[in-house]
């Protein structure tokens, strides 16, 4: 066996952890990038901090998901204030626009150049400006991944750009920062973590370490989820930090699976939050996925690990693989996950959905070779 583990250096985590934020800002300089989502009130008292601490601030919004406008725009403004830090706090959209950001601080040319699929894939060959990312949401797990998504309006697609090099220099993630959550948004980010560890664990990269580091984020998830979104419950909003945060050290070390192959063309054609996408996908991707593996290989390890995530979840030691499709897709139903037909997709777009889908990275991933016609089938059912 062989593999390759690598995550963000330095991850600060506990309630009051953003406490600490201006000590490890100064160690990098004393001019900060502050990248932070729509509202801003809620991020003023750490601009406060860093200003009492000496540190001076230069802010940036990101309104909704990144788009490679938005990017191109924070670069010419970090440059141009000769910025030597750059914090982004706020969800996944704000954390990957940090790191596309302080990647092309310092690496020259055109954004498109380095992006997947719809550029280059252009090598990131300087170390990128120090970047301390800070969750709000939980979540993508984003802080402790090396690949910014990012919307381009004009291909309608959102892509990545990835290298080892920009996993952010430091994380802090702070569950008190996550309590402001409304219900929908809970819903739709813990979703997304749960998708992620999912995938992760039975991706065909899966290893030992991502494999001890999802089971772990799984038995959080499985019993957080519903609390934190029914009631808020600190000690459940920790455990969703914690099986967000594990999600993306995972995945930034196996591979995803079909739900992300299909989310990345659904998010560039639907005003969706990218966590309804998946959590709408997961139990048809689930239920495809189990059911070809009883039908082609019912020994496979990969149903076994279908049966390990429906124990984690479920908490059943008799439970069996098809347990977790139906434990996803009860929770989903409980948190209200709308049909995809809800945010404007139609049946005529599905063939070209799938058809994008099959190219991307994650459906590479996935435990059974799908077909188009497989893909097919799960958008007829989450439409
Ligand atoms: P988001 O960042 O788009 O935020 C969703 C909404 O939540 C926004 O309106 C935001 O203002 C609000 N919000 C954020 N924190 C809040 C808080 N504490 N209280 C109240 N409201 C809050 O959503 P997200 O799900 O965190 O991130 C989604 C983005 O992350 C997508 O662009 C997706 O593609 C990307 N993503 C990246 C990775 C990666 O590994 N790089 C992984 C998964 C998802």
């Amino acid at each position: 066996m062989e593999f390759e583990f690598s995550t963000t250096k330095h991850i600060i985590f506990g309630n009051g952890a953003i406490q600490k934020l201006a000590d490890y800002t100064s160690v990098f300089g004393k001019k900060a990038f502050v990248i932070h989502g729509k509202n801003q009130t809620r991020y003023k008292p750490i601009l406060n901090q860093l200003n009492n601490a000496g540190i001076e601030t230069i802010i940036f919004s990101i309104p909704g998901e990144p788009t490679t406008t938005l990017i191109t725009e924070g670069v010419r403004m970090a440059c141009s204030n000769s910025c030597d830090v750059v914090i982004g706090i706020g969800g996944g959209s704000v954390i990957d626009a940090g790191k596309a950001i302080s990647a092309l601080i310092t690496n020259d040319g055109n954004l498109t150049d380095y992006l997947e699929v719809i550029g280059k894939g252009k090598s990131i060959d300087q170390q990128p400006a120090p970047y301390i990312a800070i969750p709000t949401t939980a979540g993508t797990g984003a802080e402790a991944t090396c690949n910014a998504v990012l919307l381009s309006p004009e291909h309608k697609v959102k892509v990545s750009m990835r290298s080892k090099l920009m996993y952010p220099r430091v994380a802090i993630v702070d569950p008190e920062l996550t309590y402001s959550m409304p219900p929908t948004i809970t819903a739709s980010t813990g979703l997304d973590a749960l998708t992620q560890l999912i995938e992760a664990y039975v991706s065909n990269k899966a290893n030992p370490l991502t494999d001890g580091i999802c089971l772990e984020g799984l038995k959080r998830a499985g019993r957080a989820l519903y609390l934190s979104y029914k009631t808020g419950d600190k000690s459940a909003r920790e455990d969703m930090c914690i099986a967000s945060l594990f999600s993306g050290m995972a995945l930034a070390n196996s591979r995803l699976g079909a739900v992300h192959g299909l989310a990345a063309p659904l998010g560039g054609k639907l005003s969706a939050p990218h966590g309804m996408i998946c959590a709408r996908l997961l139990p048809f991707v689930m239920e495809m996925n189990i059911r070809l593996l009883l039908e082609k290989n019912p020994t496979s390890n990969f149903l076994k690990r279908f049966e390990t995530i429906a124990i984690a979840l479920t908490g059943n030691n008799n439970a069996v693989a098809m347990d977790s499709a139906i434990w996803v897709k009860k929770i989903c139903m409980e948190m209200k996950i709308p049909a995809l037909r809800e945010f404007g997709l139609r049946n005529h777009d599905i063939t070209e959905i799938a058809q994008m889908a099959m190219k991307t990275s994650s459906i590479k991933g996935n435990p059974v070779e799908l077909g188009i016609e497989e893909l097919i089938q799960i958008l007829q059912l989450a439409i």
